[in-house]
């Protein structure tokens, strides 16, 4: 083994990616980059039925998102294990040249049918002297030795298995082709992995994977399984029942910077007063030995509160810049020609206050270029359900038609004597403005906006309104 360490990343193409195999691909690159290591990516494409070439570039194009990138020197790969298939058969022949693997005819139910009278679980080892040569629907087993199997693993600590308690498991299947355990272990070996650090649900199989390397004269690798993530309520990460796919949460309009940080934090704390850090220092100061191992809580509020955290810390100009995706596209209200940048770039600081999500952007910008606002119905009713918001309404085109001078500051000395006048605190005073010229009770900053918009439409808008209530 070469002094420089060798991490891999070994997902199964499923069509998306989980964010629980970000997470692990994100501790496999922090660690790789900080200790000027290798990255390899391998696809354990062997299950043929899941083997498709859009699902690897799936792959790539995720762990591109979130900075693992093919183009750094540190990335290897892809591998696919499917390529291997031969080196994989050879280490099982081996093994069973070797007396420590041996073949069994026995088929599931005649199993099942002796785990009844023996009392033992599962397979007994039945075969195990029986001297079979390879044949057709013949298994090749492991022969589990005796003793107990220690796995020492950077996460968990020290883990022993009592060998008694593992069955003689299949390395080749009665076709002849590999077993996952099997083939995950020669790719190892091959790709000279140091470092296997991966999920937890794969810890059950470390002790059987690490017979398999001392079986094949090599130094197990140093382990380290990483926590299972779960949900609100404490139930582990499911596809079907929770939002999983890293895709998903990229078309959502989570910004890279801040889904990688919130990964991070899955089972790793940054030193220091607060979480949101920069990549610099996760790849200066993450480690293993520092990774708890309970359950980590996927919180999709927490996610969101990064996400938003990272949007306000963008300068005008990366904001203006990472903002161009989202102005562009089916869902956006306003066309090409209605779009004006000037407006846009005024308006992009104040949108960045109040954003949570890249893709709520439009709706905090689009009164800016329609012709008239997009109504929300609810928040018009909500808001001129009563009479208060009706009057207010009526007040404010009084009070603003007084010839005073369009700035927020006086906008707003204005809306807020308006409102006083009749008992209303800021708040209510203004809502009924938002939402006869932004069309929603929720905006952004409203004064700003409506002296950017100039004091011809927003008047026009706010007569429009009282009109359509007048007429109601
Ligand atoms: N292909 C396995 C999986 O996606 C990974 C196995 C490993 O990391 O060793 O769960």
């Amino acid at each position: 083994m070469s002094s420089a360490p060798r991490f891999r990343f070994a997902p199964s193409p499923t069509g998306f990616f989980h964010v629980g195999g970000a997470r692990t691909a994100l501790y496999n690159w922090a660690l790789a980059k900080r200790l000027g290591g290798t990255f390899v990516l391998r696809i354990e494409d062997t299950d043929e039925a899941r083997n498709q070439p859009e699902w690897t570039q799936g792959i790539i194009d995720a762990l591109a998102w979130i900075g693992v990138r093919q183009d750094d020197p540190t990335f290897q790969g892809p591998y696919f294990q499917s390529q291997y298939a031969e080196a994989h058969v050879e280490a099982a022949q081996r093994l069973f040249a070797e007396g420590k693997a041996y073949y069994c005819d026995l088929t599931s139910e005649q199993i099942q049918e002796r785990s009844k009278t023996n009392g033992k679980q599962g397979y007994d080892g039945y075969s195990r002297d029986r001297g079979l040569e390879a044949g057709p629907g013949r298994v090749l087993r492991f022969r589990v030795p005796e003793g107990q199997t220690i796995v020492n693993d950077l996460v968990r600590g020290r883990v022993e298995f009592a060998n008694e308690t593992i069955e003689d498991f299949v390395l080749l299947r009665g076709n002849g082709s590999p077993m996952f355990l099997l083939a995950n272990v020669v790719d190892d070996i091959t790709m000279r992995v140091s470092h296997v650090v991966r999920a937890e649900e794969h810890l059950p199989n470390t002790p059987k994977q690490q017979m398999i390397w001392d079986a094949l004269g090599q130094t197990p690798p140093v382990w380290a399984h990483v926590p299972v993530l779960v949900n609100e309520q404490r139930k582990k990460l499911s596809k079907r029942r929770d939002k999983v796919a890293l895709e998903q949460f990229r078309d959502e309009g989570y910004l890279p910077e801040a889904m990688i940080n919130y990964l991070m934090t899955l089972g790793w704390a940054p030193q220091g007063e607060t979480e949101i850090v920069p990549w610099s220092t996760i790849e200066r100061d993450f480690k293993l030995e520092d990774v708890n191992h309970s359950p980590a809580f996927f919180d999709l509020k927490k996610l969101a509160a990064f996400n938003g955290e990272y949007i306000r810390a963008m300068s005008t100009d990366e904001f203006f810049e990472a903002a161009q995706p989202f102005l562009v596209g089916e869902n956006i209200p306003w066309t090409p020609a209605q779009f004006d940048e000037a407006k846009f770039r005024a308006m992009a600081p104040l949108a960045q206050t109040r954003l949570v999500l890249m893709t709520e952007l439009p709706m905090l910008v689009d009164f800016l270029f329609l012709d008239e606002p997009l109504i929300d119905e609810d928040s018009w009713n909500k808001t001129f359900g009563s009479t208060d918001g009706v009057e207010m309404l009526n007040d404010a085109i009084a009070a603003l038609s007084t010839g005073l001078d369009w700035n927020h500051d006086s906008l707003k000395l204005c809306i807020e004597a308006t409102g006083a006048a009749r008992g209303l605190k800021l708040g209510k005073a203004q809502a009924p403005i938002r939402v006869a010229v932004t069309g929603r009770t929720i905006g952004p900053p409203l004064f700003e906006a409506l002296e950017l918009m100039g004091e011809e439409q927003v008047m026009k808008r706010l007569r429009a309104a009282a009109e359509r209530l007048a007429s109601a």
